[in-house]
């Protein structure tokens, strides 16, 4: 059995409807998801698709690029507000984070780390555990989380793609690691070391789908179902098993979510 850890229900790209896609899924084993919130206004439909499903995780979270016309007071008060009205149902605070990319309209990294903090306190808050974005930040993100480490923060660092120094600076932290399609590229091939040396009981696997798909599907939407396509890379990378992979990234992940 496995989770994915990290994609989004429903999305428009799928070209199928959520009971489709979660059927997909439980045909190839993957029997529980995560699903990511990116902004407010799409935590509703997020959380109440997942309503309807009993294997289906809903989190809360403004991602780098998001709600950007909206002044940080205002969105930390929505976001309190959405917050308690489904503290119940949400799994996890995120995904949130640092993305430096030429993102058109994008936040300036000033406002992305204040827009971080914020959520990271939320999510130490509530007990929650981080759902951490990272494209280019690895600066930003380690001095946040550094700056609010302690038994209260928890979290992933979702669809790595850094370098080992920066996993055993996370890792240190209590964080865990999840891999993606992007283990599956060739143009990658540096990130199988963190496959490598990552232990057993510190990853997840995840698609984030209908984004990022697997090398042999690349260019194609992205489904939960592909999940296990990434832990038997990692799978072979380690030199494990494929079922030690299922019990330990399952295992991971419950523990992780509360769920
Ligand atoms: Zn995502």
């Amino acid at each position: 059995m496995l989770i994915d850890s990290h994609c989004h229900i429903p999305h428009k790209n799928y070209n199928m409807t959520p009971e489709e896609v979660v059927l997909d899924a439980k045909k190839a084993d993957v029997t529980k998801l995560i699903s990511i919130g990116t902004s407010i206004e799409e935590t509703d439909l997020v959380v109440r698709v997942a309503s309807q499903f009993p294997n289906i995780y809903p989190t809360v979270g403004v991602c780098p690029h998001e709600n950007k016309d909206v002044p940080l007071a205002d969105l930390e008060k929505d976001f309190r507000k959405v917050l308690s009205k489904y503290k119940e149902d949400v799994v996890g605070i995120g995904e949130c984070g640092i993305d430096i990319s030429n993102w058109e309209n994008g936040r300036k990294v000033e406002e992305q780390v204040e827009l971080f903090e914020m959520q990271i306190n939320i999510a130490k808050e509530s007990s929650l555990p981080l759902i951490v974005h990272n494209r280019n930040g690895d600066d930003q993100v380690l001095k946040l989380l550094e700056k609010h480490s302690g038994m209260e923060l928890r979290g992933v660092v979702h669809c790595f793609d850094s370098d080992w120094d920066f996993a055993q600076k996370v890792l240190n932290l209590g964080f865990y690691i999840s891999f993606s399609g992007l283990i599956t590229y060739l143009n990658k091939k540096d990130l199988l070391e963190v496959v490598r040396k990552v232990p057993m009981n510190r990853f997840l696997v995840e698609t984030d789908a209908p984004y990022l798909s697997p090398q042999e599907h690349r260019g194609q939407v992205n489904y939960p179902k592909y999940v296990r396509i990434i832990a038997e890379k990692v799978a072979s990378v380690k030199e494990i098993s494929i079922s030690e992979i299922e019990e330990n990234t399952y295992r991971n992940t419950c523990t992780l979510f509360g769920i």
